[in-house]
């Protein structure tokens, strides 16, 4: 049987590339084929959906408060130990941001051959000539090491894009890699952000190594499993792969892990509505 291809329209996003970096066939299953999940990713796998929803309502909350609701009113929505911890912890925090305009949950795209590339923001704040910060929040069980996040896809297609394609935000002239900086704020660290300033030297490796990576998928026919059986473990698509039929648990993971259907506020490709784009450039 010929597997179906990737549709030429298709829109990569961080968690997409993600997904193929950690495991090839992850990708295929997930975006070329469109299966759902038919395993848990975790256990104890209560406790697990529980965070990841938990976490899709404090990213929505920290939303709301940018665009101005009162803190009272969001603040009874945080009726859980984790919920009223980081939200606690989120009004507790000074984030630079005065005198930057603010924009919550956008989305920037550029073309990457005949696909295009999205990101999906929580958080950018812009003085225009001069500064803009990426912030985007993260409910993570453990806080990563810096380097393992410097190295994610998100890390790069975040700061790449926003050169691509943040000029409306900047006055209808380009962010230089200088200006731009990317803050991941742990709810449950808050005291110890993971900051990553930009340069033009990891701009262009960055652009180049997505614009590689993005054709490399698009001409790919066969996706193996991955080696590193570990991720395995903690991928919802075990029975299709013969992985074992076992999930790992939260306490077992060595290096945080991000559940794949947990991508809570991102791209996925699949579900695009393109007239939701705010930012758009060609
Ligand atoms: S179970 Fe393993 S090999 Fe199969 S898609 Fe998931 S990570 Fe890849």
């Amino acid at each position: 049987m010929v597997s179906p291809s990737l549709p030429s329209s298709f829109a990569f996003s961080q968690s997409s590339l993600q997904d193929y970096s950690d495991c090839p066939r992850r990708f295929q299953l997930r975006y070329i084929e469109q299966l759902q999940w038919p395993a848990v990713e975790m256990e104890p796998a209560l406790e697990n959906e529980r965070r990841q929803q938990e976490g899709q309502l404090f990213h929505r909350m920290v939303q709301q408060h940018l665009i101005g609701l009162p803190t009272e009113k969001l603040t009874r929505l945080a009726n859980t130990p984790d919920l009223s911890r980081w939200w606690e912890n989120y009004l507790g925090t000074k984030f630079e941001l005065s005198g930057y305009a603010q924009r919550t949950e956008l989305t920037l795209a550029a073309p990457v051959g005949t696909y295009r590339l999205l990101a999906k923001y929580d958080l950018i704040a812009v003085k225009p000539g001069e500064r803009a910060f990426i912030y985007d929040w993260k409910t993570y069980h453990k806080r990563p090491r810096d380097e393992w996040m410097a190295a994610r896809l998100q890390t790069r297609v975040y700061r790449a894009m926003l050169v691509q394609a943040g000029a409306t935000l900047n006055g209808g002239i380009s962010f230089h890699p200088e200006q731009i900086e990317m803050i991941y704020w742990y709810s449950d660290y808050p005291s110890e952000p993971a900051r990553f300033p930009y340069n033009p030297a990891q701009h262009t490796r960055d652009w180049d190594a997505l614009t590689s990576l993005i054709n490399k998928i698009g001409n790919h026919r066969h996706f193996p499993l991955t080696e590193d059986e570990k991720k395995c473990a903690y991928c919802p698509y075990r029975s299709y792969c013969n992985r074992g039929g076992k999930a790992g648990t939260m306490d077992e993971m060595a290096d945080v892990v991000v559940p794949v259907a947990a991508r809570e506020t991102e791209l996925t490709g699949t579900d695009i509505n393109f007239e939701q784009i705010a930012e758009i450039e060609f």
